[in-house]
């Protein structure tokens, strides 16, 4: 079990990290982290706080269980989700501008906030080809906000502090093997792609091998679908499909029109996946003016992915991962009690979906 004063200086050291200003991983209130406890119980960033000046009495802790048991519920809600007496027409609309992230210092709608159901965006065909229907996976509604509001409200720290819906993709994503931290940001080149019509870039293939290394070879893609408990339904079930399937966890999950989450066994595996996905949204936007994309073949990915020296990189970078981020002077936050001893990674066919 992980103590809570060292989880909070982790979470603070990782948020500082994925939210310094010259990064523009995430502004304002953007993005949030997360880490296990160990005992059923996870820290997460509170709504508003940001990870740029983040301090330890920004996270609160939570139960997965009782997320996961929400999540896992059937959708609670009757509402029709395209009806407009579904909206207040007073609200404000639900997908923030910029404008409502000063105002209100939130990442993403809060569990309080009013959250429009009718909001969409175009969807990546092949996002949306792996998801289903993300017309269904909509279809949230009045019970299931009051039922994340009601959750939330039981485990507000100091203060009152609550998560933001967003809390919910970090529990789905911490009950996953393996993963004891996770950080949420809107990088600009990832979201410069996910924005696009070519955000299946980003999963389609692999650049050269350190991204092999850092991201493995199956990052995941999310159709847009709004923060709460329909996307986090939708990952969970994506995420569990992808386990099934390959044998082995995403490091990155894309959401389009959104962000991502970097899924690691230690903080500094969450700065490396994040910096990792940044650098290969760069180059594919670098390399779409000179006719796009070449990537490497399926038989190079698999070579690469199981190849001695790079899996002796991968243990070596993972034990570096289970001390304090690299930038982090400061003794006290290293070693980390609940850092995952390295091993092997599990080497995956290299197959796309
Ligand atoms: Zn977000």
């Amino acid at each position: 079990m992980m103590d809570d004063a060292v989880a909070r200086s982790e979470l603070v050291e990782l948020s500082r990290e994925l939210g310094r200003p010259d990064r523009r991983w995430a502004v304002l209130a953007e993005g949030n982290t997360s880490i296990a406890l160990g005992d059923g119980r996870m820290l997460v960033k509170a709504s508003g706080a940001s990870m740029a000046i983040a301090d330890p009495t920004d996270f609160v802790a939570v139960g997965l269980p009782d997320v996961l048991a929400l999540v896992d519920a059937e959708s609670t809600s009757t509402d029709t989700p395209t009806g407009p007496a579904a909206v207040d027409p007073v609200e404000p609309p639900a997908r923030p501008t910029a404008d409502d992230l000063a105002a209100h210092g939130h990442d993403g709608p809060a569990v309080d906030a009013p959250v429009d159901p009718k909001a969409n965006a175009p969807v990546d065909p092949a996002a949306n080809a792996l998801v289903g229907s993300a017309a269904d996976a909509h279809a949230g509604g009045a019970g299931d906000d009051e039922a994340v509001r009601e959750l939330f409200a039981r485990g507000s720290g100091p203060g009152g502090r609550r998560p933001s819906v967003e809390a919910l993709l970090h529990a789905v994503c911490l009950a996953l093997p393996g993963v004891e931290a996770v950080g949420h940001t809107h990088p600009v080149p990832v979201n410069a792609l996910l924005c696009s019509p070519r955000a299946s870039l980003l999963v389609e293939g692999s650049l050269f091998p350190d991204q092999i290394v850092v991201l493995g070879t199956d990052p995941l893609l999310v159709p847009y679908i709004d923060p709460g408990l329909p996307l986090a339904r939708a990952v969970r079930r994506m995420l569990a499909e992808r386990l099934a399937s390959t044998g082995s966890v995403p490091k990155a999950v894309y959401l389009a029109n959104h962000g991502m989450f970097a899924l690691g066994a230690t903080p500094a595996e969450v700065l490396r996946i994040t910096e990792m996905a940044v650098k290969v949204a760069e180059t594919i936007l670098g390399s779409l003016p000179a006719g796009g994309p070449v990537f490497l073949s399926p038989d190079d990915v698999a070579r690469i992915d199981t190849r001695p020296d790079e899996l002796l990189r991968r243990a070596a970078l993972a034990a570096a991962g289970a001390g304090a981020l690299p930038t982090s002077p400061d003794p006290a936050t290293s070693p980390s009690p609940s850092a995952t001893p390295a091993t092997p990674p599990t080497p995956s066919n290299g197959a796309r979906p």
